[in-house]
């Protein structure tokens, strides 16, 4: 029951060699026998036969099938689905249904996509490696001591443990890439604006952006034409056209490829497995005809520093709206109105959600403002000014997904700082607003999957996916 890739589930379908409701059953089943890993923190078990039902009476009478004609899909319970529990993995947020739903999600239903299910993550997409979760850890699908990467750890682990096709899941910083890498599989973030964020719950909406998570690139790039476009609803949505993106891939050599290799995203300290392994595939597409050109991207160290400040000033401000009186949680143990305020966020919401607010407000406040945010506004826009530089002499730039590979559980959630150091390569291009990936590289010598990251200009997503795909071929 389990296909490689979408394309052949698809020929299975429309065929009839098998139905949807077979399909999703198989699903729900094998997520039903993995309820322990955590993955899902809503499972809609009716509602995603009713619907397979309905596609197979839809086929059977001769309709027209959408491009996602049965794709089993799994969504990161920070994207709103009518009528559906939308939790945030916060408690304050634990019972909380979706008055609507997100424009990515109307436009999956009309391509006949189905929903197994809504994902766990990191509180409020907070996190590197889902223990910020008020549902509980997941464990990684190849090591169960280890983390599965963060914040879109229950969509990464479910796609590849085969309990979804396709996810979405959201990056602010490299919440889709860094788990993809985690757990061996594909996770694109496209250029800011490409896809609609209404109906993403707020974290730092300049930074957000729903991502795909699939097991290959194809997959990626097909959902992702599904998923782009302008929407009246996000005013920062694109105008961009949308390409043709897996005509796109196909035009994408290797031979003659200039590959930018920045020297900051190799340091000492990088994990001696992931050196390897990134720059052994560098060296094979060297000899397949690609340029690898050695650049450098000045101030990379100031990176973290800087997304820190930027994302916790906008999640100060985003999450005020979680007062106990408009969304949610509220404790019953106040006397008056400001009790509420303050006790329903303090039980609502997680440890590091707090720290955040409390960062943000910091760093936003009027004796700090110009030292800290304007401060890093500024560094924004010279990162800006550096990738858009490097990206005139180079197609792409290349280097590891995360520094290390996935990490014991429980390692890093009492040294913040040093979970921020996940983030260290992924957040460049979250922070200049291009479209990046994480495809996977094999095993290291522990058996720990590696992922390699790329960057392309804006609105490159075609190109991207291309080369993405020849390395994943290649293994
Ligand atoms: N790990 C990063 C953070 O905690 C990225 C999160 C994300 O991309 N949502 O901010």
């Amino acid at each position: 029951m389990q296909s490689s890739s979408y394309e052949d589930l698809r020929s299975r379908l429309l065929s009839r060699a098998i139905t949807c409701e077979a399909v999703v059953r198989y699903y729900l089943d094998r997520i039903e026998s993995h309820r322990s890993d955590n993955i899902y923190i809503t499972v809609f078990h009716e509602s995603a036969l009713e619907r397979a039902r309905a596609l197979d009476r839809k086929l059977s009478e001769g309709g027209t099938p959408g491009k996602l004609f049965g794709m089993p899909m799994a969504i990161k319970d920070n994207i709103a689905i009518k009528g559906g529990r939308l939790t945030c993995a916060s408690k304050i947020l634990e019972n909380y249904e979706s008055v609507y739903d997100a424009t990515a999600v109307l436009r999956l239903e009309q391509e006949d996509a189905v929903f197994l299910g809504k994902t766990n993550m990191d509180e409020f997409a907070m996190g590197s490696s889902n223990e910020n979760s008020a549902f509980g850890n997941v464990p990684n699908p190849f090591d169960k001591t280890r983390v599965p990467g963060g914040s879109s750890g229950g969509s990464a682990a479910a796609v590849a443990s085969g309990l979804a096709m396709v996810a979405l899941g959201s990056d602010t910083g490299g919440s889709v890439r860094q788990p993809a890498g985690f757990c061996d599989i594909v996770g694109l973030k496209p250029t800011y604006g490409r896809i609609s964020r209404y109906g993403l719950v707020a974290f730092a909406s300049s930074f957000d952006q729903i991502g795909v998570l699939a097991r290959n690139c194809d997959d990626a790039a097909l959902v992702l034409g599904v998923l782009a476009g302008n929407d009246g609803r996000d005013a920062t949505s694109s105008l961009h056209p949308v390409a043709d993106y897996a005509a796109e891939m196909a035009t994408v050599p290797v031979e003659g490829l200039k590959i930018g290799v920045p020297k900051e995203y190799f340091p000492e300290s990088l994990n001696p497995d992931v050196s390897r392994m990134v720059k052994g595939k560098l060296s094979e597409l060297r000899d397949q005809g690609a340029e690898l050109v050695s650049i450098t991207l000045p101030d990379s160290e100031y990176a973290i520093a800087a997304y820190y400040i930027l994302v916790t000033a906008e999640a100060s401000s985003n999450l005020a709206r979680f007062d106990g009186a408009r969304y949610g949680y509220r404790s019953e143990t106040a006397e008056d109105l400001a009790a509420m305020y303050v006790n329903s966020r303090t039980e609502g919401f997680g440890r590091e959600v707090k720290r955040r607010i409390m960062l943000g407000t910091y760093v936003l406040s009027a004796g700090y403002y110009d030292t800290y945010y304007k401060k890093a506004q500024q560094v924004r826009r010279v990162f800006q000014d550096r990738y858009r530089e490097a990206l005139e002499k180079v197609d792409v730039i290349a280097g590891p997904t995360s520094p290390f590979p996935p990490f014991g559980i429980g390692d890093k959630t009492e040294n913040p700082l040093e979970m921020y150091l996940a983030d260290v390569f992924t957040v460049p291009a979250s922070i200049v607003g291009m479209p990046a990936v994480s495809v996977p590289l094999g095993f290291d010598s522990l058996n720990l999957p590696v992922g390699m990251h790329l960057i392309c200009n804006f609105f490159e997503e075609g190109k991207l996916l291309g080369i993405a795909r020849h390395i994943q071929r290649s293994l």
